[in-house]
C-alpha cells in the first residue's frame, strides 16, 4: 500500500445475479469489520457489467440485505452519495473508456482481430496438441490500436515471474506461463471484471480487497495490469469458499442454504447471524465462539481467516442463535419477537406474554418457533390422542390405567395452593403415591395440560396457565379416555 494512504477503505462489490447468499454476507461482513475496526470506510459497488447474468432488482435486494444486517455503507449507489459516484459499473463506462485509451496510448492494449469462433479454434488446436492455450501466442505482429468500441480490446501482457502476497493465502509465486492477453473491454462496450475492478478500486481509493478465492488464479494477470497502469495494488485477502456440511463441495441452494433475509425472517437475531457468519473460517486464536458485534469489530483480523474452506452447519447456526437469545434481556427479547406471536396471543396482556416468553426463552433458537411453543398458553388446543400414542413410555399403558393416573393427579392438584413450590411438591407426592416415574406421570400431565409433546418445567407451566385452566384441561383429557 502507498505510504500516503492512511484511511482504510474496503468495499463489497457484488454482481446483481441473484440472492444474497451466506458467502456474500461473509465477504461483506469481513470488509465491513476491517473498515469499522480501523475507523475507515466501507463502500458498496454494484458490478453489473455482465448484462446476460443480471437478475432484475437483485441490486435492490442486496442493498436491503445489507441494511437488514446493519452492515451500513458509507458510499454506495443510492442517490449520488459519495465522492466517487456513480457506484454502479454500468454507469461508469466512460471512465473505463478513458483508462482503456490510456493503455492503448502506452502500447499496452490492442484491438482483438479475431472473431470468437477463431479464438475457439485456437483453443481447440492447443487442446489437441496437449498444450495450454495462450492467446498471446496468436497476438498479431502489428497491433491495431484504432479502437472504435465495436471490437474487444485486449491487454498486451508482459509475461514474467510474479510474486504477490495474499493476506489469507500467503505468498504466491508464479511463472510467465500464467500471464496472458485478456479482454479489457468486450464488444458490447462493457468492461470485463478483470479490468473494471482494477480501475474502480484505484479510483475509489480502496485499500483492502476482500473477495472469494475464485479470483486467486488471476492474480498474476492483475498484477501485470497494475504494473502496466503504474498503480499500486491494494492489500488483497482471498477468502476460501463456504462448503456444504459434508465439506465435499461448495455450499449451494441444494444443500438447503437460504437467502439471508430468509434466515432473518425466521427470527435468527442479527448479531447471532453475524457471529455465525464471522466464525465460518475465522477465530480469534482462543476457544471463544460467541462474539457480540462490537467484539467482532475489535477482534477480527484477516490474517486469522483460515485458508481452507469452512463448513456450513445449520445446527451450529441454531446453537449460536440460541446462545444469543438466552443472553438477551427479557424486555429486549420481547421487543424483537413482536411479529412472531401466534394469532391466539393477539389480545393477551403484555405482562402475561412476557411471563410466557421468560419461560420459553431457554429453549428458543429462533423467533418463529414462538408460535408453536406458546400457542397453548393462550388457547385450549383440542385433545390430540396421537400425543399419548406416540409417547414411548405412555404407549405401553392401557388407557384405563392412564385415566386413573390423571384422576388421582386432578384430585391432588385440586387441593394444591397455586404457586410454583406447592405445585412441585404435589407433583412429587404424586410420584410417590402412584409409584410412577416422572417420564410417565409428568409426560401424561404435560400432554393433558398443554397438548404438546414438550414444554418448559411442568410446575412452572401449570402455575402460569393458572389452576382453573390446568385442572380443566386435565378433566378434558380424562373425558376423552
Ligand atoms: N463482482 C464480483 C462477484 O460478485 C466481486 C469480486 C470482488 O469482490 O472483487 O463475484
Amino acid at each position: 500500500m502507498n505510504s500516503t494512504e492512511s484511511i482504510v477503505r474496503t468495499r463489497f462489490a457484488p454482481s446483481p445475479t441473484g440472492y444474497m447468499h451466506v458467502g456474500g454476507v461473509r465477504t461483506a461482513l469481513f470488509a465491513w469489520l476491517v473498515a469499522r475496526q480501523n475507523g475507515g470506510q466501507f463502500i458498496l459497488r454494484i458490478e453489473d457489467t455482465d448484462q446476460a447474468r443480471e437478475v432484475s432488482r437483485a441490486d435492490q435486494h442486496l442493498m436491503d440485505s445489507l441494511k437488514a444486517l446493519g452492515l451500513n455503507y458509507d458510499e454506495g449507489p443510492e442517490g449520488l452519495c459519495g465522492p466517487h459516484a456513480p457506484y454502479k459499473q454500468s454507469e461508469r463506462l466512460d471512465i473505463y473508456k478513458k483508462w482503456a485509451q490510456k493503455l492503448i496510448n502506452k502500447g499496452r492494449a490492442y484491438v482483438d482481430p479475431y472473431t470468437s469462433e477463431q479464438v475457439q479454434k485456437f483453443r481447440e488446436q492447443a487442446q489437441s496438441e496437449k498444450k495450454p492455450f495462450l492467446y498471446r501466442n496468436h497476438r498479431p505482429e502489428t497491433l491495431d490500436t484504432n479502437w472504435d468500441g465495436t471490437k474487444p480490446l485486449r491487454f498486451k501482457s508482459d509475461p514474467k515471474h510474479c510474486e504477490s502476497t495474499d493476506l489469507v493465502m500467503g505468498k504466491m509465486l508464479t511463472g510467465p506461463e500464467v500471464i496472458d492477453d485478456f479482454i479489457l473491454v468486450k464488444s458490447d462496450g462493457f468492461p470485463t471484471y478483470n479490468f473494471a475492478h482494477i480501475v474502480d478500486d484505484y479510483e475509489m481509493q480502496i485499500t483492502h480487497i476482500i473477495r472469494g478465492q475464485e479470483f486467486l488464479a488471476s492474480m498474476p494477470n492483475y498484477m501485470n495490469l497494475y504494473q502496466a497502469l503504474d498503480i499500486h495494488a491494494p492489500y488483497i485477502a482471498s477468502v476460501p469458499p463456504i462448503m456444504n456440511e459434508a465439506g465435499n463441495k461448495k455450499l449451494s441452494k441444494r444443500d438447503g442454504a437460504k437467502d439471508t433475509l430468509e434466515y432473518l425472517n425466521e427470527g435468527i437475531p442479527i448479531p447471532a447471524f453475524l457471529n455465525f457468519i464471522a466464525t465460518l473460517g475465522w477465530n480469534d486464536g482462543t476457544e471463544q465462539e460467541i462474539f457480540s458485534v462490537n467484539e467482532l469489530i475489535e477482534k477480527f483480523s484477516l490474517e486469522r481467516v483460515q485458508s481452507s474452506g469452512a463448513k456450513f452447519d445449520e445446527r451450529r447456526l441454531q446453537w449460536v442463535s440460541g446462545v444469543h437469545i438466552r443472553a438477551m434481556d427479557l424486555s429486549e427479547l420481547y421487543d424483537q419477537v413482536q411479529n412472531y406471536w401466534p394469532e391466539s396471543a393477539k389480545d393477551q396482556p403484555e405482562e402475561y406474554k412476557k411471563a410466557v416468553l421468560a419461560l420459553i426463552q431457554e429453549r428458543l433458537k429462533k423467533y418463529n418457533e414462538i408460535t408453536e411453543l406458546t400457542d397453548y398458553f393462550f388457547r385450549d388446543l383440542p385433545v390430540d390422542e396421537r400425543l399419548i400414542n406416540d409417547n414411548k413410555q405412555l404407549k405401553k399403558f392401557e388407557k384405563p390405567a392412564l385415566k386413573q393416573l390423571l384422576i388421582v393427579s386432578h384430585d391432588i392438584l385440586a387441593k394444591t395452593d397455586w404457586n410454583g413450590e406447592s405445585i412441585q411438591e404435589s407433583l412429587n407426592n404424586l410420584l410417590e403415591k402412584t409409584g410412577q416415574k416422572p417420564g410417565v406421570l409428568f409426560s401424561l400431565i404435560r400432554i393433558a395440560t398443554t397438548q404438546s409433546p414438550a414444554s418448559p418445567g411442568l410446575a412452572e407451566t401449570m402455575r402460569l396457565l393458572g389452576k382453573e385452566k390446568s385442572l380443566g384441561r386435565i378433566s378434558d383429557q380424562i373425558n376423552t379416555m
